[in-house]
């Protein structure tokens, strides 16, 4: 076989696969370029969730006529002032943006070049052009994208529905906002507006970038954040500073959705750096909850090296661990500020505690071991409702999971076997089973709905709200009767019968969360075993509630009936047991 130059429009097609991945990735390129073209006012439009139509219009300084078709050249590029790859301070640098969108869209270009007073138009159709041509454009760059990947339909197959697509392109520019606060964003898309954002005036920066951080991430957010701000020298080369905001601990989500993090004016991904700060929340943080934070990194562009992927998400430090401690170190000072007050008064109230219990104890033993947790209506250890030997007698102890004897801190169930003691996890375990009969129910199409007399209206993001409103008719069939409800709302009318202790609004947004993370599998039942999954193990299912006897037993009863029952969906165990040579162990005897 010979070996041959591929022609070069097939290595912009090539080059595409990378750099625009989908409509958002081709929206994010384009609205950087305006970013670097100094505009501050960008107006988007969105056909079709950009799958027909991307359209960026700004106010920048525009394209000199003789460098149009330079523009949708390959490598070329007007941002590499002294070919120094070591000092990029604009946003774009490859020259690959255009030239690869052009080549699997039909793309064009008016604009008005700041020196000039005529404005210019090119049309390119799958990375073909002819002349330039007059265009009416009074000030600025329009960049018109029609049909992306009409001219690769293996990637069209790809995209995701208008509306999941749709919101993706949302959540772009709301992360271009809040990096840009002096920019004004509008997004239109099939014909609504979904942002408006005008310019930012504030002169103390702290001020302009939180007054945006409020329009975009909520006042919620805004209200309470903690303020970040710190700086350390790098060697020789200036400092690394980092500024922002970083919500309280209280206000937590399911997955990684909220956290904003900017390099150098850049959207970063970077799964370790947001694993450090989650660290840096240590246990204020309920298991499996993640913070949200917005901050903003700038060190001296020689001290990290953007070219590291093709969509530029992702960077190098010539200094990871410096990077990485400014920000732990930063995150975990504030906190601990935050926290001393709260921590100490639960320590002083624990040393009091322990006190008189020790009192006590020199005066008349405590009548019950945990008078403390355990709730009234439960015995306790010391006052068992049978005595062991009728218990033997009836021998209530073979059941594997025991007789309970205990509810201890609202969750927690202490049940006797012929073995020993075991510990349930009351949540865990009705996790398990509410997802074990919601998987039967399903099978057996005998979901019980109950209908909401005060149906639940829920405010979501634009990518969770996508995501469920593509599987209304799937939710329905889980028992979830949900419909749109205008502006970035849904209303919640029926819920599974099974659910109705439960928070369902928080069931929903976590659920919303998971889903735009992670992804739906494509096989229908995969798709609802996994709805089932996360619906059930949400903590928000059942809160800790206190048992009586019966309903401690009943519940121990049920769990050897269930299938799966030994541990909870997400794989936490919902028992675990103490057999007497156990305890014996613990205390030396054997
Ligand atoms: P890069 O941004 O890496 O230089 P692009 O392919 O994205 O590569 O753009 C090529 C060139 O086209 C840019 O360097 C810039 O000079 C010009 N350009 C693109 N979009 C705009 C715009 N909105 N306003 C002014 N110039 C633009
Ligand atoms: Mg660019």
């Amino acid at each position: 076989m010979k070996i041959r130059r591929l022609p070069e429009n097939l290595i912009n097609q090539i080059a595409a696969g990378e750099v625009v991945e989908r409509p958002a990735s081709a929206l994010k390129e384009l609205i950087e370029n305006s970013i670097d073209a100094k505009a501050t006012q960008i107006d988007i439009v969105l056909d079709n969730g950009g799958k027909n139509l991307i359209s960026v219009s700004d106010n920048g300084i525009g394209i000199d006529k003789d460098h149009i078709t330079l523009a949708i050249e390959r490598h070329a590029t007007s941002k590499l002032p002294n070919n120094d790859l070591n000092r990029i301070d604009f946003l774009g640098f490859r020259g690959e943006a255009l030239p690869s969108i052009a080549a699997v869209s039909e793309l064009t270009i008016q604009t008005k070049s700041e020196s000039s007073t005529e404005a210019w138009a090119l049309d390119v159709t799958a990375g073909n052009f002819e002349n330039i041509y007059p265009s009416p454009r009074q000030q600025g760059t329009i960049i018109s994208v029609k049909n992306l990947f009409y001219a690769t339909p293996a990637r069209l197959k790809f995209l995701k529905s208008s509306n999941v697509e749709r919101s993706f392109c949302h959540q772009i520019v709301l992360k271009l906002a809040l990096v840009n606060p002096v920019v004004g964003f509008r997004l239109q898309a099939d014909g609504r507006e979904l942002i408006n954002l005008k310019s930012e005036h504030k002169t103390d920066p702290d001020d302009l970038y939180l007054s945006r951080i409020r329009k975009v991430m909520g006042s919620n957010f805004a209200d309470e954040a903690i303020k970040i701000k710190n700086s350390r020298p790098i060697k020789n080369k200036g400092f690394a500073k980092i500024n922002g905001f970083i919500g309280l601990p209280t206000l937590n989500k399911s997955n990684y959705s909220h956290q904003f993090l900017f390099i150098n004016g850049r959207s970063i991904q970077d799964r370790n750096l947001s694993g450090a700060i989650r660290a840096a929340y240590g246990d204020t943080l309920p298991k499996g909850r993640f913070p949200i934070f917005c901050l903003y990194i700038d060190v001296p562009s020689e001290f990290i090296d953007v070219n590291v992927h093709p969509g530029k998400t992702e960077v190098r430090f010539e200094d990871n661990a410096l990077i990485r401690s400014l920000i732990v170190g930063s995150i975990s000072r504030e906190l601990n500020v935050s926290y001393s007050q709260t921590t100490n008064e639960i320590s002083k109230e624990a040393i009091q505690r322990f006190n008189t219990y020790n009192n006590l104890e020199t005066k008349a033993p405590p009548t019950t071991l945990f008078s403390n947790n355990i709730e009234p209506s439960v015995r306790s250890i010391n006052e068992p409702y049978k005595t062991i030997e009728q218990l033997e007698k009836d021998n209530s102890f073979d059941f594997p999971l025991g007789v309970a004897l205990a509810q201890f801190s609202k969750n927690y169930i202490i049940s006797r076997n012929s073995d020993g003691i075991v510990i349930v996890d009351q949540h865990a375990a009705h996790e398990r089973l509410v997802l074990e009969k919601m998987k039967a129910a399903r099978e057996n199409k005998s979901i019980e709905k109950q209908i909401l007399l005060l149906p639940e209206v829920i405010n979501l993001d634009p990518i969770p709200l996508a995501m469920i409103l593509d599987h209304i008719e799937l939710m329905s069939e889980i028992g979830f009767v949900i419909e749109p409800f205008g502006e970035g709302m849904i209303v919640v009318r029926e819920i599974p019968a099974l659910l109705g202790d439960s928070d369902i609004k928080q069931i929903i947004v976590d659920l919303g969360d998971d889903l735009s993370s992670a992804g739906l599998p494509s096989s229908y039942l995969a798709k609802v075993d996994l709805i089932l999954g996360n619906i059930a193990c949400h903590r928000s299912v059942r809160s800790g509630r206190i048992l009586n006897e019966n309903e401690m037993n009943q519940l121990l009863r049920e769990m050897e009936r269930t299938p799966n029952s030994g541990q909870c969906n997400h794989g936490r165990p919902t028992s675990i047991r103490l057999s007497l040579k156990d305890i014996e162990k613990l205390f030396n005897r054997t």
